[in-house]
């Protein structure tokens, strides 16, 4: 092949390369969102427009808030295509983002994420941010009240790994200060992970305030719209946010430090002791069987010279 010839050939494979990588992306409707996704994960997207029709009347709701807008929902066909859609880089474990300017949310597909539930729970999640950015507009929030807030709507409960993870950062006392979440993407993803199970944990306890003030998230959201968030927080909690922020470290600790014991490590030396304790008792017991089966054939062995002795008598 001559020289010429192989440099075209390179040049045809150069320019096929991309159309080849490139994905066809469709659009699926419900009410004004549109789901974009690649025209051969048609079962992902059916999933997401059922997601949408589930969730969105709850949301709707809860907010007190009927969406206007066309938002677009963007399901690339590729992990990399996450990246090369949102404006800034985002550390690996992101899984979703909502954008505000352009009233677009992006998923992203990652290795391992359970479809269903996985899908569900994030497409949640960004919906919480979009609607409460829709209310709220530019007035500022606390990160850990926006995410903390996000993973409560998109039903998220404290399991036992979570716990663990809460018991860890409290022995270590490794533990995020609220304020500090608000530099969230810089974080590593088990400091991501903890710092997300703390904020769905302050906006439950935030809710146990609010609760017991008799008020309800829509007259917080109103008070965070006329005064601000901080003031909301005090008006509701009657603490300002240092306060508020030790009440909820000292609940937390009261509730999580326990988990402590289904730690890995500690796990294994509970078993280990346990088995020991098991042990010492298993060869008691066995020396205390041998003891009175010695007894029992002294016994029997003694028996026949007392008959011996008796019958000697007479
Ligand atoms: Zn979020």
């Amino acid at each position: 092949m001559s020289h010429r010839i192989q440099i075209i050939l390179w040049m045809v494979f150069a320019l096929l390369l991309p159309v080849s990588l490139r994905t066809e992306m469709v659009e699926i409707r419900h009410e004004n969102f549109v789901i974009m996704y690649d025209a051969n994960d048609e079962r992902s997207a059916k999933f997401l427009w059922k997601t949408l029709q589930k969730v969105n009347p709850s949301l709707q709701e809860f907010f007190h808030l009927k969406l206007q807008q066309r938002i677009v929902i963007y399901w690339p066909a590729r992990q990399m295509d996450f990246q090369n859609i949102i404006p800034t880089h985002l550390p690996d474990w992101v899984q979703g983002l909502y954008l505000p300017q352009q009233k677009k949310i992006v998923l992203r597909r990652t290795v391992g994420m359970n479809q269903s539930d996985d899908l569900s729970q994030v497409l949640t999640h960004e919906l919480s941010h979009l609607y409460l950015h829709q209310l709220l507009g530019d007035i500022p929030i606390p990160t850990w009240f926006n995410e903390g807030l996000a993973e409560y709507l998109s039903g998220k409960k404290i399991n036992i790994s979570e716990g663990v993870i809460l018991a860890n950062a409290i022995f270590s006392g490794r533990w995020i200060e609220l304020e500090v979440i608000d530099s969230l993407y810089s974080f590593s993803h088990p400091h991501a992970q903890l710092a997300y199970i703390e904020s769905y944990t302050a906006v439950r306890f935030l809710e146990k305030y609010i609760q017991i003030k008799g008020l309800n998230w829509t007259n917080f959201f109103d008070i965070i719209r006329a005064f601000g968030f901080e003031k909301a927080l005090t008006e509701v909690s009657g603490m300002d946010g240092i306060d508020f922020e030790i009440k909820w470290y000292r609940d937390l600790k009261e509730k999580y430090q326990w988990f402590i014991i289904f730690n890995w490590e500690n796990i294994i030396w509970i078993t280990l002791v346990l088995i020991l304790i098991g042990a010492m008792y298993a060869v008691r017991y066995r020396n205390r069987k041998i003891l009175l089966e010695w007894d029992k054939e002294e016994m029997m062995e003694e028996e026949p010279q007392n008959v011996y002795h008796l019958s000697d008598k007479n």
